[in-house]
Parts: structure tokens; C-alpha cells; sequence
């Protein structure tokens, strides 16, 4: 079994991005700058946030986070919206999700300039993704591919099992798994809560790209020998010999499957960083189109 280290992937991806910064200042250039807008006190989300920011200065970007209340009204949020979509300093911003149930996330995301929107969650832009045209690919497929990519691991050909249709993994994975790309090219099933049989889909699967949010949902007996497996889902489960009390789990039990497949990925270290180092991908571009 090999392991699919997205640690160490994300760092090798960093270390480019920072090179490619150096560079941007050498040549007198302007640094990407990303903002972020954290609605709220989530601690998840605000873990999220604080590790983007962070990733920032690590590669040598600029960045700045708007933290609003969780009372904000959504004409204050889109009002924020439209103050980053015209400041020029600005290249590509985020809003982190979930919004407090009084805003309209999708009025929110729809907000967003489609060329700052560097979470690739505006309708323009999962439309450019749906039709393989050049755009800002969402973080964690975006980073999937790059981790199956960076691996070598081939997916012309191969039977892909997605579990999971939300907007942000499991239905733009299944449409870019399938597209005529590099790492794309894949026979791909898409499955969801209605799906009937999914024992009997996994075990036929030569990659299965879990995204549905239930710990340690994927067990050996779902999966055949020599599978690839990429575990999207991060869930907290209390645990009082950790020093935050909780232990983040994925959606596969990691420990049985692992003794069945060729390449899997670890929760944590696997996912979760690669999605922050995409992040940054899309905002170096962001800044080499503006
Ligand atoms: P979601 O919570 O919006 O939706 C879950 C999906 O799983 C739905 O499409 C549902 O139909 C499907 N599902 C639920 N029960 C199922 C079942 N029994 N069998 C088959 N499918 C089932 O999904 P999401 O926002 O993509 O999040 C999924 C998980 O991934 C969560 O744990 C989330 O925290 C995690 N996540 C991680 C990253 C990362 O960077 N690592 C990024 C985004 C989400």
C-alpha cells in the first residue's frame, strides 16, 4: 500500500508557489493578495480560515480576513462583496462556507466577480468547468487530481466510483474524472443517499473518491483488492486524550481498507491539505490574468 501524502504534496506545491512569488518580486511585480470573508464563529470554519491565511504567508502572498458577525445581515455581507469585487489590490477572494441559515448562499455566491472567485463556486465558472474550458477549478477536486497526478496514478480507462453529489466535491469530481483530460478520461459512477447497491458498485471500482461526510463509512468488504482510495470526508469525534477534545476522522475506516488498496489517502493529511494549496494555485492565477 502506498500512501497518497498530501502533506508532503501540498508542501512540494507551496515551496512552487513561493518560488513563483520570488519570482513575481524580482521582476518589480505586484504579489497575489487574497482576501477571505468569515462570517460567524464556526470552529471548523474557523480553523479552515485561519489555515489559509497562514498557507498565505507561508508562499509570500498578501491576505486579508473579513470577520463579520454571525448576526450579519446579508445586504452588509454583499455589500463587503461588492467593496472586494472592485478593490484593485485584491486578486481573488473567498467566503467561507457555511453562512449562518439567514443568508442566501447562493445569492452570495453569485455575488462574486466570476474572475476574483478563485473557490471556482460561481455559476460562470463551474459552467467553464463543466465544459473543460480554462477556469478556476473548485479546491478539492482541483487538488485531487493534482494528488492523483503528482502520484502517477492512471484514470483512462479505469472504473471510478464517486460517493457523494454535492456542488463543491463529488458532482464537479465526477464531471472532471470524466472530461478528455489529463487524469480525466474515466468510466465514472456517480453515487448518492437514494443510490441502491453501492456495496456492489464499490467493489467493481478501480478508484473510489469518497465525499459523503460519514466517519469511517467505506469498509474493507466494499472494496476489492488493489483499489485507490480518496477520503474527502472530515468528521470530528469527540475525543478526550486529544488536547482540542476531539480527533478528525475520514469517511473511510481507513485502517481495514488500507490492507486492501494499492494507493490510499490519509484523514488528516491527505485531502484536507492538498485543498488549501489549490487554493493558492487558483489565486496565483488569478493574479497572472488580472
Ligand atoms: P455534503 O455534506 O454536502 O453532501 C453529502 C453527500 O453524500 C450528498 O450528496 C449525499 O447524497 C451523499 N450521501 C449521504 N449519505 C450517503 C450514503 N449513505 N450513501 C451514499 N451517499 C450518501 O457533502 P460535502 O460538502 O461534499 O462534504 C462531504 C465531506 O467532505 C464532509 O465530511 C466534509 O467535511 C468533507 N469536505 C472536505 C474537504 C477537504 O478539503 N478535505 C472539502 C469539502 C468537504
Amino acid at each position: 500500500m502506498i500512501l497518497l501524502d498530501g502533506k508532503k504534496t501540498s508542501a512540494e506545491l507551496k515551496q512552487e508557489i513561493a518560488a513563483d512569488v520570488e519570482q513575481l518580486k524580482k521582476e518589480g511585480k505586484k504579489v497575489p493578495h487574497l482576501a477571505a470573508i468569515l462570517v460567524g464563529e464556526d470552529g471548523a470554519s474557523q480553523t479552515y480560515v485561519n489555515a489559509k491565511v497562514k498557507a498565505c504567508k507561508l508562499v509570500g502572498f498578501e491576505s486579508t480576513l473579513i470577520r463579520l458577525p454571525a448576526e450579519t445581515t446579508e445586504e452588509k455581507l454583499l455589500n463587503e462583496i461588492a467593496i472586494l469585487n472592485i478593490d484593485n489590490d485584491i486578486d481573488g477572494f473567498i467566503v467561507q462556507l457555511p453562512l449562518p441559515k439567514h443568508i442566501d448562499e447562493q445569492k452570495v455566491l453569485m455575488a462574486v466577480d466570476p474572475d476574483k472567485d478563485v473557490d471556482g463556486f460561481h455559476p460562470a465558472n463551474v459552467g467553464k468547468m463543466a465544459l473543460n474550458l480554462p477556469t478556476f477549478i473548485s479546491a478539492t477536486p482541483f487538488g485531487i487530481l493534482e494528488l492523483l497526478d503528482r502520484y502517477d496514478i492512471e484514470t483512462s480507462g479505469k472504473n471510478v466510483v464517486v460517493i457523494g453529489r454535492s456542488h463543491i466535491v463529488g458532482s464537479p469530481m465526477s464531471i472532471l474524472l470524466a472530461q478528455k483530460r489529463k487524469r480525466g478520461n474515466a468510466t465514472v459512477t456517480i453515487t448518492h443517499s437514494r443510490t441502491k447497491n453501492l456495496k456492489e458498485i464499490t467493489q467493481k471500482a478501480d478508484i473510489i473518491i469518497a465525499a459523503l461526510g460519514i466517519a469511517e463509512f467505506l469498509t474493507a468488504d466494499m472494496v476489492k483488492e488493489g483499489v485507490t482510495v480518496i477520503d474527502v470526508g472530515i468528521t470530528r469525534i469527540d475525543d478526550a486524550s486529544k488536547k482540542s477534545g476531539y480527533r478528525l476522522v475520514g469517511d473511510v475506516a481507513f485502517d481495514e481498507v488500507a490492507e486492501k488498496a494499492a494507493y490510499i489517502t490519509p484523514v488528516p493529511g491527505g485531502v484536507g491539505p492538498m485543498t488549501i494549496a489549490m487554493l493558492l494555485k487558483n489565486t496565483l492565477l488569478a493574479r497572472s490574468r488580472r
